[in-house]
């Protein structure tokens, strides 16, 4: 009976205070594969539920990395030397990282801006004194609620009637933050901006920006696991495997490929298409619009310009118009910092993967230009960015979005 209520004690601690996982000693390797039986082995890896944190997916194009718990350290040489690849430790204690990735002031009082990382009561905040400052042209459309409750949210920028309209969406993925400060960085722009080019994009698009699909994960990676990436709603029989992973819960090749069974895996695609209230939220909410001409989802890490499809190497009918935009896009990109982007379609330049939403977008809303950025860095900090890179990269990501907004022009796309 005691032990009874020790444990509930635990639990009430737990859930009140909210106490967060901590990473000490957990190490960052690199690794490199460049064979099929070496991917194998990793895949398995990721399948099989260990401790292991997959911090991107296994791949044979670039290197990825993972984290791994002090205690697994033995078993993850095993497999080092078993698969024969090139790995090399990154970081030897990873919540170093996370201790430094946020600037250390005292004064910070919840203000919203650009040199920090803020969690979601403070980002609705700022999206209700933008709404409240620019009441004319801004609207607010709160498209459903989010399985713990939350309001999710997406704001419409328009200037004129009959604009065609480019889309947003942002941080479906709860713990790459760079996500939401980017998008939001880029929405104040263009309220605010006198940059030509930028009043150009204001008044000729409508732009609709869902900061933060899902909510409750990014919620999550604030207050309790700072490596949190799927929706938060438990699989109905195992209860202790949280979430699927909503960018591959979409209803086109829903879990065909590079997409896993496993309920506790980061990849899960959910029991069914459309399985997580804030996917299908989000779709209903998509095909409310019949104006889309661009659809842009924004992740981090990797640098890379995706575009579909996922599930399959087959390319799509405008796939050269697609790789050029792209093209286009990543010299933008370059031309400020010399930041390097990859540009392909999703099945070969980097993994299959189905279920995404640039893919349901673009084969079922017929929308002939959907891409989805994979921000900075390479893995150096991977989804720790610091926060003064915030700036460095939203500028970048604008200066490649002008380009790409150009290039479509250009196409006869927009
Ligand atoms: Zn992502």
């Amino acid at each position: 009976m005691k032990y009874i209520n020790l444990v509930h004690f635990a639990c009430f601690f737990l859930i009140c205070y909210g106490e967060k996982d901590r990473f000490d000693n957990y190490r960052v390797y690199n690794i490199e594969v460049n064979d099929d039986a070496g991917l194998g082995e990793f895949q398995k890896l990721e399948e099989s539920s260990s401790r292991i944190v997959f911090l991107n997916e296994p791949n044979i194009h670039q290197p990825f990395q993972i984290l791994v718990p002090p205690d697994q350290l033995a078993n993850i040489t095993e497999l080092f030397k078993r698969s024969a690849v090139k790995t090399e430790v990154q970081h030897e204690n990873f919540q170093k990282l996370i201790d430094e990735e946020q600037p250390h002031d005292t004064a910070y009082g919840g203000h919203f801006g650009w040199d920090r990382y803020h969690d979601l009561d403070v980002i609705y905040a700022w999206l209700d004194e933008m709404l409240q400052k620019y009441s004319s042209v801004l609207k607010n459309h709160n498209y459903g609620k989010s399985v713990e409750g939350r309001a999710l949210r997406a704001v419409k920028l328009s200037k004129k009637e009959g604009n065609p309209t480019i889309f947003i969406e942002s941080t479906i993925h709860a713990r790459e933050w760079v996500t939401v400060a980017t998008a939001t960085y880029f929405l104040n722009e263009l309220l605010t901006s006198d940059d030509g080019e930028i009043r150009k994009l204001a008044n000729n698009y409508d732009w609709v920006f869902v900061p933060v699909v899902n909510v409750d994960g990014f919620a999550y990676s604030h207050s309790n696991n700072r490596m949190w990436r799927k929706t938060r709603k438990p699989h109905s029989i195992i209860k202790f495997c949280v979430g699927s992973d909503p960018n591959r819960n979409f209803d086109f090749h829903h879990g065909d490929v590079g997409a896993s069974t496993n309920p506790c895996a980061e990849t899960y695609a959910g029991p069914s298409p459309f399985s997580e209230p804030e996917t299908l939220a989000l779709s209903e909410f998509i095909e409310t619009f019949d104006n889309i001409k661009l659809y842009i989802s924004f992740h981090s890490y990797s640098q890379l310009l995706l575009f579909p499809y996922g599930h399959s190497k087959e390319h799509t009918p405008n796939h050269k118009d697609l790789n050029q935009i792209g093209q286009k896009t990543k010299q933008a990109i370059a031309k400020r910092y010399g930041t390097q982007y990859k540009v392909g379609n999703i099945a070969e330049a980097i993994y299959l993967a189905s279920g995404s939403t640039i893919d349901w977008v673009y084969a079922t809303r017929n929308v002939s230009l959907t891409y989805t950025f994979e921000f900075r860095d390479k893995g150096r900090y991977g989804f720790l960015l610091p926060a003064d890179q915030i700036i460095p990269n939203s500028l970048e990501v604008i200066d490649g979005l002008k380009a790409m907004v150009e290039e479509a022009e250009a196409l006869q796309y927009l």
